[in-house]
């Protein structure tokens, strides 16, 4: 049986959401932040498709995570071949690095994308099935500055939000480090398992990392008393994380060293972040978005040599949300996108048929002109006019047709004159700019 019989036959899958029409103002506006932010760090964007093989994967994120064992959406396709519906983009993007033979291009590759993913998980607030991000990945260099100047944008995308956050950093060190230290991880948490959460006991034989994740009561004390990885890293890699910081000292951007956070797939080595909303942090699912340095996957995924590489994603949904949630609370409105500043009326058949050239001009100049040539009462019309928000009403009636006229109607003051349609392109744009 379906999990998911409480739905109506032809109704959403449970946990996925349709992106609609009434949060536009919303998706416009993050999407033209990210891009402008792409834009001006020279980023190009990459798209890769929604299905790609499983193996890709279950070699890269880790057989032992949530993500890869539980959660993806898989099947064979007409050929035979066992594919996924992405879960992330990281290792798409190694994948098509790749192989598109990008290693030969010149350093550092940087790519951005604006993608929607897939997880099966247990649909709660902040987590879906479906979900979106825009994330930004940048191969060929291993310096400090990389970095800082990923967490730099994260950082930007969110203030000019309008967002404030708060950033965790840790190191993780390399593979070898992080196999050393799970190891006696394993072993402290071994001797502390009775007191763990059932959740934590699962994940002790499968992946003991993300036990630190955990966000169980029961949990907290164990975890403060764990052995911390920094202990278990190399030199090298405590001072990356300081020069990394130094840099975020020098762009005044705040942050938290927290020895807890881990990002437990498997690519990850050395910088991990995560940026959270503040007073939200130690709420589970309350991450806006994350990252690290993944200097081994190209090679995990075939390449010849290890590319050093860095990104971050960004949890689209949850922006969303932090948006809404702010305008609530606060005296804070996002601007909605390209309303129609103009809206078209007309009456009689004459006036109809003329309309649709008219409207066409204006729309040609860049105004955004709607109508409702199915409506024959002027008042419906301008009752419409007033519902979406319009500055200018044009009216064509039948006197205005005949003359080659057309009214200019301000919405808001009620004020008429008549102009020639000859010269309405040029009043209607001085007016509304
Ligand atoms: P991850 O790489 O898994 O940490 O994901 C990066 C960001 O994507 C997270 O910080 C969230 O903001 C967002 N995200 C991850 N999984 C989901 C989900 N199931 N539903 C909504 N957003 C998600």
């Amino acid at each position: 049986m379906s999990d998911d019989s409480s739905n109506p036959p032809y109704g959403i899958l449970k946990g996925m959401k349709d992106v609609l029409p009434k949060d536009e103002k919303y998706w416009r506006t993050m999407y033209e932040k990210a891009q402008e932010l792409a834009d001006a760090y020279h980023y190009g964007r990459i798209e890769t498709p929604v299905l790609e093989r499983k193996e890709l994967f279950t070699s890269s994120v880790g057989e032992d995570t949530d993500i890869v064992n539980k959660e993806m959406y898989e099947f064979e396709d007409n050929g035979g071949n066992e594919v996924v519906l992405k879960p992330e983009n990281t290792a798409s993007v190694a994948r098509s690095f790749v192989s598109h033979g990008m290693r030969v291009d010149s350093k550092p590759k940087k790519m951005w994308y604006w993608d929607q993913f897939y997880r099966y998980e247990q649909p709660q607030s902040g987590r879906f099935r479906r979900f979106h991000q825009f994330g930004c990945e940048s191969f060929g260099v291993k310096e400090p500055v990389v970095e800082a100047e990923l967490i730099n944008m994260m950082y930007t995308f969110f203030s000019e939000l309008g967002l404030e956050t708060k950033i965790h950093i840790n190191n993780i060190g390399s593979p070898e480090d992080r196999e050393n230290y799970i190891v006696e991880l394993e072993g402290y948490l071994k001797s502390k398992k009775s007191y763990l959460s059932e959740h934590s006991k699962e994940k002790l034989e499968s992946n003991p990392l993300r036990i630190l994740d955990s966000k169980q009561e029961e949990d907290q004390p164990i975890i403060e008393e764990a052995p911390q990885i920094i202990d278990w890293i190399e030199e090298e890699s405590k001072q990356y994380m300081m020069d990394v910081v130094e840099y975020l000292d020098k762009l005044e951007i705040p942050y938290t060293l927290d020895s807890t956070l881990v990002r437990g797939l498997d690519y990850y080595n050395d910088t991990v972040f995560e940026f959270f909303e503040p007073g939200r942090e130690d709420k589970a699912q309350s991450a806006l978005g994350g990252g690290g340095r993944y200097d081994s996957l190209t090679k995990q995924l075939g390449d010849k040599e290890e590319m050093p590489a860095a990104g971050f994603s960004i949890g689209l949904e949850r922006v969303l949300k932090a948006l809404r949630r702010k305008e609530q609370e606060e005296d804070f409105e996002l601007e909605e996108v390209n309303q129609n500043n103009v809206f078209f009326a007309q009456l009689g058949e004459d006036s109809r048929k003329q309309a649709l050239n008219l409207i066409d001009k204006l729309r040609q100049e860049g105004l955004f002109v709607d109508h409702n040539l199915g409506k024959k009462s002027l008042r419906d019309q301008l009752e419409l006019a007033d519902e979406q928000g319009a500055e200018y009403s044009l009216i064509l009636g039948q006197k205005e047709t005949k003359n080659g006229e057309v009214i200019i109607r301000d919405m808001d003051s009620g004020d008429q004159r008549t102009v020639a349609q000859k010269n309405v392109v040029e009043e209607v744009r001085e007016l509304v700019d």
